[in-house]
């Protein structure tokens, strides 16, 4: 069984519908991008993924052993979440807390806190006060946060938006070497098409409904893909 099976999706807000009648698999060890317009139900695919929004219709089913509490997930950014009063590894161990249970750390967790600064080259930087940070550096600890939850599955929404260049291919990297070396599979939501094209091997286009679910190389010799990737250039 697939990782991740979505059968005829569709999702509602009060007087939208965000998506229509959305249906594909994510297998263990993918790594797919999530492209579409402003608008197009991007996140609300993700929040349905997190069991934050159920369904008005269809159904979204884990295989492989996943369970909704061992999904990391590294959320759009907002102006709160930059100004967070906290040391590094204090927010990095914050994502233990995901897997419900009981709400203090064991030795486990700032065990494998610990490994995973190590992982993201954020071991010189742990006592450092998050909002003093760069906005690179504050994404990959929010990346770590998300990788303290899973081994699994990492959901990520617009993960480089607002990062320079340079910082975005870092990220890139970090992202690609976790999916190639640790087999994490990787859902990324994202307005760049270029970066993301280099890692991913399955695209899904959004817009509302489904323009293209498939690998990424036959994606960019449609002519959907091709005009999507046009339009970024002249951005
Ligand atoms: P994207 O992430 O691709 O920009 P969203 O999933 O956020 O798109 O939004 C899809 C559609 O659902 C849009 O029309 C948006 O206005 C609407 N929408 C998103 N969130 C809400 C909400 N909380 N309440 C009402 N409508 C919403
Ligand atoms: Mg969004």
């Amino acid at each position: 069984m697939a990782l991740i099976s979505c059968r005829d999706v569709t999702m509602t807000y009060e007087n939208t519908v965000a998506l229509r009648d959305l249906t594909f698999t994510v297998e263990s060890g993918d790594y797919l991008c999530v492209l579409g317009e402003n608008g197009s139900g991007k996140s609300t695919l993700i929040k349905g993924l997190l069991g934050l929004k159920a369904p008005a219709r269809g159904t979204i089913a884990f295989g492989d052993g996943l369970r909704r509490n061992e999904i990391g997930y590294l959320p759009q950014q907002t102006q709160i979440q930059r100004e967070f009063p906290a040391c590094v590894s204090e927010v990095v161990l914050s994502g233990c807390l995901n897997r419900g249970g009981l709400p203090f750390y064991t030795r486990a967790d700032r065990a494998r806190a610990a490994e995973v600064l190590e992982k993201l080259e954020l071991s010189g930087l742990a006592r450092r006060s998050y909002r003093e940070l760069s906005g690179g550096q504050q994404q990959r600890v929010l990346l770590a946060r998300a990788l303290c939850a899973t081994h699994k599955l990492l959901l990520l929404d617009e993960p480089v938006s607002g990062l320079d260049p340079v910082a975005s291919a870092h990220m890139y990297e970090l992202l690609a070497r976790l999916n190639r070396e640790e087999g994490i599979t990787i859902i990324m939501v994202s307005h760049d098409v270029h970066g993301a094209l280099e890692s991913a091997n399955r695209i899904l286009h959004l817009h509302t409904k489904m323009l293209y679910f498939g690998p990424a190389e036959d994606y960019f010799r449609t002519e959907l893909g091709r005009r999507f990737l046009g339009d970024e250039r002249h951005e």
